[in-house]
């Protein structure tokens, strides 16, 4: 029988990776982040996080890249966590059970996954049950990307990324992710290159571009293809040429489309099917363009929690 002074059992939410459909750059803000004007994909690799009741703050890491996260308070994961109990007047702490599929620094926001999955964790661990509104205000708070990956689907980003609306989306994409490791490339190492290739020209606002909101109305990938844009991708390629070559061979061997994601380096690769996405991954390897090669498919949901697994 359970008793109401039983600890709640821990809880897990998986998150999904992003792509960026279209990334508009736009002038820099008085806060010093440039404007942005993002449409979202959320794609079907994930991150899984489990939030339980511990004697002291915390987080553990395992799986793709770990060795490559933080496991202090600079985890983001654990920002959140705290975030929220800062938030909500102070709760018991937690550790953090952190579970990578995602890439790490690829510009795929895997470090937001982990922070929007916590929050959720969080919320339904302490039954805090915070208002949507409220948590996506917490989510906005630890990063530009987390609400979009509370929400999921496929979004418009505005503001620096974090003002999330849903858009009207058909269809499923088929996508081949190649992950190269960052090697001389940071996100704002290719902020500060597109700042150096832009300076003196004017940038207008950015706003999403009417012909990626038709094409995804269509729910048809060959529409979708010649309209994904990125402003951010010649500096990613100019900083990091590999890229450039991972998209031309993909090109080359029948993708729709290939683009770098966010601030790079992984570009994602739409093809034109299931079928069509194995062809262009299997190629890929082949050929020695690129040895880390991935699937997945979008739009996924947001941070979501998992069903409990009963142990006995
Ligand atoms: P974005 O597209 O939002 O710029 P990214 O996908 O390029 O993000 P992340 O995987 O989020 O990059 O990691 C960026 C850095 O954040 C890493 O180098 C790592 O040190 C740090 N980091 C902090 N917390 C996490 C986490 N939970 N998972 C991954 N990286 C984390």
């Amino acid at each position: 029988m359970t008793s109401v002074l039983e600890s709640p059992a821990p809880v897990t939410v998986r998150a999904p990776a992003k792509v960026n459909l279209e990334l508009f750059v736009g002038p820099l803000r008085d806060d010093g982040f440039h404007a942005l004007s993002t449409v979202y994909q959320a794609v079907g690799l994930h991150d899984d996080v489990t939030a339980a009741l511990a004697d002291d703050w915390g987080c553990s890491v395992r799986g793709r890249d770990a060795d490559k996260v933080p496991t202090d308070e600079s985890n983001l994961a654990l920002r959140a966590a705290l975030a929220l109990s800062e938030h909500t007047g102070g709760q018991e702490p937690v550790h953090l059970s952190i579970h990578k599929e995602i890439p790490v620094a690829g510009g795929m926001a895997g470090g937001s996954a982990d922070a929007a999955a916590a929050l959720v964790a969080c919320d339904a661990l302490w039954g805090t049950a915070l208002p949507r509104e409220e948590l996506e205000e917490i989510a906005a708070g630890i990063g530009s990307d987390v609400p979009f990956l509370l929400h999921g689907g496929t979004a418009v980003g505005s503001g620096r990324g974090e003002v999330v609306t849903a858009v009207l989306a058909k269809g499923t994409y088929h996508w081949v992710v190649v992950p190269s490791a960052a090697s001389g490339l940071s996100t704002p190492l290719v902020y500060s290159a597109f700042d150096q290739r832009t300076a003196g020209t004017r940038l207008d606002d950015p706003h999403p571009s009417a012909a990626l909101m038709s094409a995804l109305r269509a729910g048809d990938p060959s529409a979708l293809a010649p309209v994904l844009d990125n402003d951010l991708q010649a500096d990613a390629i100019a900083l990091q040429p590999g890229i450039g070559e991972v998209i031309e061979a993909a090109m080359g061997f029948g993708a729709l489309a290939a683009i770098v994601s966010g601030s790079g380096p992984t570009v994602a690769i739409l093809t034109e099917s299931a079928e069509g996405a194995i062809d262009v991954a299997v190629a890929l390897t082949a050929s020695g363009v690129a040895d880390d090669v991935l699937r997945a498919t979008g739009p996924v949901q947001g941070a979501h929690v998992l069903p409990t697994v009963r142990t006995s």
